[in-house]
């Protein structure tokens, strides 16, 4: 791990990242510019990578080869076989929020419980301070009223915002997001969409593997397709979206209209 300095607007930067599982090779060469501030939608079809390539940046998955910086921390990866340092990974990973497609709530803890624990556990802090930034946030997915309810009483929409906010709970300089609507009823999708909005609107750096289309298009500022482990286009997401270059994107967004 090395501090560096940053000389430009860039928060993630993925250098020629590589990941294979025993002989299958999911990610060949992965480079990738996130700015700081700016949303990246990564699209393409199951089997691609796209969830491979979010969590080697949460370290859930570790490389093969490259490196990958967000913000002032740098990963070099020569060998999967080598695990960075457990007080680097902790830093790595509490400093990207993920959210799943399944949201993993704790359920015999309440929706404040939930959201306190990473803070509590993980940071350390203050019962007190972690409950009143718990409330916060819960007030920022507009479930300020829920803070006392178990997740089972809640909606798939309002469990994922519940996601969201135990997420953002860790102060990340970055979000990523697994196709976190993918497993809701129609209906309550554009709840989370909107929280996805919000967070975009105010400045999170954020990487969302996602299947909306017209959320991407609108909430993205750059679009990236990816297939069998290998970037085949990207692009600023209108452009990309309303006309794509390469006959590959083409097709795959063809399932969409
Ligand atoms: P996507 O999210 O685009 O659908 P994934 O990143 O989940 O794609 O998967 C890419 C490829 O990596 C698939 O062939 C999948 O079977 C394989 N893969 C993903 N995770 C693992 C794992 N933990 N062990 C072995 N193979 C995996
Ligand atoms: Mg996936």
């Amino acid at each position: 791990m090395t501090g560096t300095v940053t000389p430009d607007n860039t928060k993630i930067e993925i250098t020629n990242l590589k990941k294979q599982f025993g002989s299958n090779i999911v990610l060949r060469d992965i480079n990738v510019k996130v700015d700081a501030g700016s949303v990246v939608a990564l699209i393409g079809p199951s089997g691609s990578g796209k969830s491979t390539l979010l969590r080697c940046m949460n370290l859930l998955v570790i490389p093969n080869g490259g490196r990958i910086r967000i913000g002032h921390h740098t990963f070099v990866f020569d060998d999967g076989s080598k695990m960075p340092r457990a007080k680097d990974q902790a830093h790595f990973r509490s400093n990207t929020g993920m959210v799943f497609q399944h949201f993993n709530l704790f359920p015999h803890k309440t929706v404040l419980q939930n959201v306190m624990e990473g803070p509590l556990v993980v940071k350390r802090m203050p019962k007190a301070q972690a409950a009143q930034l718990a409330r916060t946030l819960l007030g920022k997915v507009g479930l300020a009223d829920k803070a006392d309810t178990y997740p089972d009483r809640l909606s798939g929409g309002q469990k994922q915002r519940v996601a969201i906010a135990r997420a953002l709970a860790m102060e990340p300089e970055v979000m990523l997001f697994d196709e976190a609507t993918s497993a809701l009823d129609p209906e309550l999708v554009a709840e989370v969409l909107g929280v996805m909005r919000d967070l975009a609107a105010e400045g999170m750096t954020m990487i969302i593997v996602t299947h909306e289309m017209a959320f991407a298009r609108e909430v993205a500022d750059k679009v990236i397709f990816l297939r069998d482990g290998v970037i085949v286009e990207e692009g600023p997401a209108r452009e990309l979206i309303d006309n794509p270059k390469q006959e590959a994107t083409r097709a795959f967004l063809s399932h969409f209209h």
